[in-house]
């Protein structure tokens, strides 16, 4: 959804339980869990992370925010990668700590842009070592100084070429991002870029995973477009952000072209500096949006938690699915 932050590297993170205890079991390719839940007629609930910036933000994760969201039992984690690469190893720390401490599936988010195809490679090697079996396979964003990606003569332009090189390379299920209103800097139309989605899902992608959106009636749209025109048959998982600030919320909409409805904004502008009041309306409007969803077909929810429990709990409690086996 959003850029990740950069993050320090210390060893708090090898300090954690060693991969001995992991139950392989445990750890699962998404492809399968989506199978599974399908078979169940159940929804498939993920959870996005960002790779903290300090030791304090590292250990709060690990010590409160990571045990709440373990009481919701997600399906998979997903760990956010720093634009040009700034927090590849902390990714896979990161990820590869969920995996040891808590026995969940995770997925390491991977951008290419600027990327030479050696360090993507070392990348999957690096997480398929530590029994990392899913990876979000994204373009990222171009870098602000454009020379930087040209010294780095970059392999890959487009994400589907590196969901190519996974495929060919093989042992990884892969997911790739959507974009219900459109990729932001498509000019061609939403129906060029769902249609580029469906270059991706050919070129090897399992499931897609949405940006966020605040109109559902978009998300419809994109997925009725993907399946019933081009046929698309892998999952198309809406992304949904809980709202916690109305600046935030701002900042973030215009980064990644989301739109705010009105009806949403005069409703955040009536709380004033009611901060709390902003927060709990977000709780509510996202567990509204998520039931509509799951009601509306999607095969699952991915919330970008933003490293906190709160409202990813309120949202799992309100559907019925905190604690669910
Ligand atoms: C769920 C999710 C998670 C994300 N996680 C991260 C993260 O961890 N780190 C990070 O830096 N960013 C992340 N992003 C943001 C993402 O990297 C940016 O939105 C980026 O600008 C586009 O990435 P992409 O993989 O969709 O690119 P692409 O699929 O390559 O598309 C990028 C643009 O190129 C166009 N395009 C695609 N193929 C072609 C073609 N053949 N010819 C011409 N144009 C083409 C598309 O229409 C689009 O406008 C995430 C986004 C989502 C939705």
């Amino acid at each position: 959804m959003t850029r990740p932050m950069s993050a320090s590297s210390d060893s708090r993170l090898a300090r954690l339980p060693a991969t001995a205890g992991v139950a392989s079991t445990s750890i699962k390719l998404i492809r399968d869990i989506y199978a599974d839940a399908r078979a169940l007629g159940r929804p498939v609930m993920s959870i996005e992370l960002f790779p903290p910036k300090t030791e304090k933000g590292e250990a709060t994760l690990f010590e409160r925010t990571l045990p709440a969201l373990q009481a919701l039992r997600p399906d998979f984690y997903s760990v956010t990668y720093g634009a040009g690469g700034s927090t590849r190893d902390k990714t896979l720390d990161i990820a590869d700590a969920i995996q040891r401490h808590h026995h969940t599936t995770t997925m390491a988010h991977l951008t290419c842009i600027s990327t030479p195809r050696a360090e993507i490679e070392r990348y999957l090697e690096d997480a398929r070592s530590r029994g990392i079996r899913n990876v979000l396979a994204l373009r990222g964003d171009p870098p602000q100084d454009p020379e930087a990606g040209r010294r780095n003569e970059p392999d890959f332009e487009y994400s589907y070429q590196l969901v190519e090189f996974i495929r060919r390379r093989g042992g990884f299920s892969i997911g790739t991002a959507g974009f219900p209103e459109s990729h932001v800097t498509c000019t061609e139309g939403r129906h060029v870029d769902w249609q580029r989605l469906k270059a991706k899902i050919d070129a090897g992608s399992d499931f897609v995973l949405t940006q966020l959106f605040f109109d559902n009636d978009d998300y419809f749209a994109f997925r009725d477009y993907l399946v019933g025109e081009l046929g698309v048959e892998v999952p198309l998982t809406p992304g949904v952000l809980p709202i916690l600030s109305r600046e935030q919320i701002t900042r973030f909409a215009a980064l990644c072209g989301a739109t705010l409805p009105p009806d949403l904004i005069s409703r955040l502008e009536s709380f004033g500096d009611d901060a709390t009041a902003v927060a709990d309306f977000g709780v509510e409007f996202a567990s509204r949006q998520c039931e509509a969803l799951l009601a509306g077909g999607a095969p699952g929810l991915h919330l970008y938690s933003l490293n906190r429990a709160d409202a990813a709990t309120a949202i799992f409690k309100h559907l019925g699915l905190a604690g669910r086996s």
